[in-house]
């Protein structure tokens, strides 16, 4: 066996260009031991100084004169460094999920570059208690909803200064309504340059707050484990307002008592005001927040204040996982079954796989807690095996009774003549709610919308005979299969019951807005889907407008039945069920399933009784049974039935080799030799599949096309992926290959 013999290292991480490399041979007696990742001490410079430097690449060939290269000196000696661990989390991203170390390198580490500090703002009350209460029935008689909405908060919480960006971010209020406020002496923004106290932590308050026997008891677990020096995994299956987040708190606490510090990880769309505020309130000025608005500046800030112990807990998106911590003890990923743990771009980690690699990589280890009203297939199926520890929480301690869920079958409202979007139910209902003063919110699945078609007399879908997944409509008439390409002709009619109304269901939120203006001329509505949300700040200005009964009606996609708790809320209008049920992946249907799970969950918080109306051309499909039954343990048997039936994770792995070339032909072509290359590694039992065109199978003119390899063994993936980037660097060593891109993804999430 040969070992590589130079190292391509990088000296100064800090360095905004960590593309800047250094060439270095390896001394015979550390051959094989240096790996990318590691990190190792080299001469440096004119005076050749001993610095440390990280292995970005390792290469048999050398660019420079063999007598003017520079050798390592010996791998780096003790524990890691925050910086240490970043790298070789990095490393691991890389060879696990196939991108270039450059691209891992940028994800993982936190971006170094100085910014000029940043001062911090909060809002307080200015005014005594009478006076503000004035000020806020005015702005209710004048229809001020914005100083409304912070008036109502500044007087629940009059103790407490409330963080400047959650008002303008979270609460909708622009910054000209606060100044304006502020100049009137009604509220007072006070700056400081450290985040010092933003909220009085009267810890007191919480104390109070008796943990029931089942949240305590995943509490003592999860800490006796740690302090018996055991690491592990941790799954909370609990319904919405079973606790999860009170667990989570009390796990941060015990945690900082023993002097670690925490990473919680939630999913942007669910990181709502009231959240937020429940951990400030906890842990004042110990904790901060990470989200995707932050600047650059605002960014370097976070990672410096947790990089020098300033803050102990840090709540954020997917990328929050990469806090430089001194010594994390707990990483916290709330909602964990949500797709947008799994990043889109190179490397396509998984939150929760990487969470676990880094809880392996740090000196004392970390405990990973997972939390979810719907389990990822991945996470149950793993708790289950024993893989990871399993909690239920399944009482709703917010009282709140569960609401009633009935089903439409649109079929039957076709055969009763009834051709417009809401069954006769669901109209009767929201009649009757709208009547009451009460609010509904209306939900339109649209993922997978692209190009499905079904029957809409028997609901029949036309699915590929070798994948099972649904075929998607392309032009000419063709029906085609994203995985394996099989295709098809569009049949003029149903093969099942012979109606002619086979066709796609083309309904929008903005065509429900419409007929629901037609229907009920009277009832205010708001509207929320991709293009009402694209400025700053309006997806959470929709919500709180909403959750201030300025609209009687929400539309929305899936972005509605997330975050906010809405009491008000009596009725939950699902309109086509089973829309994300076409989508052409292996997923749909437990993707379904969330989205139905949440979506009626959003009915009843309050103390009114909540209904819900699931319309579906499929009423009897398992994953919409039991979503209306709010049944996860049936839904789940059925699920890994069908993925052990046809080896689609968590049964089996999946490789998706992505192609993108600027020509069909030529990139078909590569595509085909791709195959082939991994088809002579003789991986025994490993089933290849395609190359077929991407669900979108072009875009700014470069088409798209994906391989799919099956196999139990993640690694063997891994090495057929390390075969066919050896192969591609070769070609582009000579110069082929230009017009083509290669992406790997492991396990998709993305369809
Ligand atoms: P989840 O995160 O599972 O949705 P939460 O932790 O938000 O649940 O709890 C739901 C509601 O129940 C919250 O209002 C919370 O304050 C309350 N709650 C949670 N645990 C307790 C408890 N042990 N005693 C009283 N109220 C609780
Ligand atoms: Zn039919
Ligand atoms: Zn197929």
């Amino acid at each position: 066996m040969s070992f590589p013999k130079y190292a391509n290292i990088i000296i100064d991480i800090s360095h905004e260009k960590v593309d800047r490399l250094f060439q270095y041979r390896i001394p015979e007696r550390l051959l094989g031991q240096v790996e990318i990742g590691c990190s190792v001490d080299v001469p440096f410079g004119k005076g050749n100084t001993r610095r440390k430097g990280y292995v970005i690449e390792l290469t048999d060939e050398s660019n420079y004169d063999e007598d003017r290269i520079k050798e390592i000196i010996s791998l780096s000696e003790g524990i890691d460094t925050a910086e240490d661990i970043s790298i070789k989390l990095a490393a691991w991203m890389k060879r696990y999920y196939g991108s270039t170390m450059i691209a891992a390198l940028k994800t993982a580490v936190p971006t170094y570059k100085q910014q000029k500090r940043q001062v911090h703002k909060f809002v307080s009350l200015r005014l005594d208690e009478r006076q503000a209460r004035d000020a806020y029935n005015e702005s209710i008689r004048k229809k001020q909803r914005a100083r409304e909405r912070i008036l109502k908060e500044l007087l629940d919480n009059q103790e407490d200064r409330i963080p400047y960006e959650l008002i303008t971010g979270k609460l909708g209020v622009s910054a000209a309504t606060l100044k304006s406020m502020a100049d009137a002496g009604i509220i007072r923004i006070d700056e400081e340059e450290y985040f010092r106290n933003p909220i009085a932590a009267t810890t007191d308050r919480y104390t109070d707050k008796v943990l029931s026997p089942e949240q305590q008891h995943i509490v003592d677990t999860v800490s006796r484990d740690y302090d018996q020096g055991k690491r592990d995994t941790y799954l909370i299956h609990g319904i919405t307002g079973s606790g999860k987040t009170e667990v989570y708190i009390a796990l941060i606490d015990d945690m900082i008592k023993r002097g670690k510090q925490a990473i919680v990880l939630i999913p942007e769309i669910a990181l709502t005001y009231q959240t937020l505020m429940r951990f400030y309130r906890h842990f004042g000025d110990r904790v901060s927040v990470m989200n995707s608005s932050l600047s650059p500046g605002e960014k370097y800030d976070q990672m410096e204040r947790a990089r020098s112990g300033d803050i102990d807990i840090i709540i954020g998106p997917r990328s929050a996982l990469f806090t430089p911590f001194p010594n994390t003890g707990i990483i916290i990923i709330d909602e964990e079954h949500e797709s947008t743990y799994k990043s889109e771009n190179s490397p396509k980690y998984h939150a929760r796989e990487t969470a676990i690699e880094l809880s392996k990589l740090l000196p004392d280890g970390a405990a990973v807690v997972l939390g979810s009203a719907t389990p990822s297939l991945e996470s149950y199926y793993r708790a289950k095996s024993g893989e990871y520890h399993l909690f239920e929480l399944n009482r709703r301690l917010t009282g709140g009774t569960l609401p009633t869920v009935e089903m439409a079958d649109l079929r039957e409202e076709l055969r009763s003549g009834n051709r417009s979007i809401f069954s006769r139910r669901l109209q009767e209902l929201m009649d009757e709610k709208l009547s009451k003063g009460e609010q509904a919110m209306l939900f339109i699945n649209r993922r997978g919308l692209a190009g499905f078609i079904s029957c809409r007399s028997c609901g029949h879908v036309f699915k590929c005979p070798h994948c099972d997944v649904s075929l998607s409509e392309h032009r000419g008439g063709r029906l085609v299969c994203h995985y394996c390409g099989h295709q098809e002709i569009r049949p003029k009619v149903c093969p099942e019951c012979g109606s002619k109304y086979v066709s796609s269901f083309r309904a929008g939120t903005e065509q429900i807005e419409d007929e629901v203006k037609k229907f009920w001329p009277q009832a205010r509505v708001l509207r929320m889907d991709a293009d009402t949300t694209r400025t700053k700040g309006s997806y959470d200005m929709i919500l709180s407008a909403f959750s201030n009964k300025e609209a009687d009606v929400l539309v929305g996609t899936q972005m509605i039945v997330k975050g906010h708790d809405f009491p008000d809320v009596t009725l939950v209008g699902i309109l086509a069920a089973d829309m994300s049920l076409y989508a052409s992946d292996f997923r749909a249907s437990e993707r379904t399933f969330q989205l139905l799970t949440q979506a009626a969950g959003r009915a009843g918080r309050g103390e009114k009784e909540g209904n819900v109306v699931i319309q579906s051309y499929q009423p009897e499909h398992y994953a919409i049974v039991t979503a209306a039954r709010q049944d996860y343990k049936s839904f789940y048997e059925e699920e890994i039935a069908y993925r052990d039936l046809l080896r689609y994770p968590p049964i089996s792995h999946m490789m998706c080799v992505q192609i993108q070339s600027k020509n069909e032909e030529e990139g078909m072509e590569y595509a085909g030799r791709f195959r082939a290359i991994m088809e002579q590694q003789r991986v025994q039992g490993a089933v290849f599949i395609g190359p077929a065109l991407a669900p979108i199978a072009k875009i700014n003119d470069i088409y798209r096309m994906a391989i799919y390899v099956k196999f139990d063994d993640y690694d063997k993936l891994v090495l057929l992926k390390d075969t066919l980037e050896h192969y591609v660097k070769e070609l582009e060593d000579m110069g082929k290959l230009r017009t083509i891109t290669l992406q790997f993804d492991f396990d998709p999430m993305h369809g």
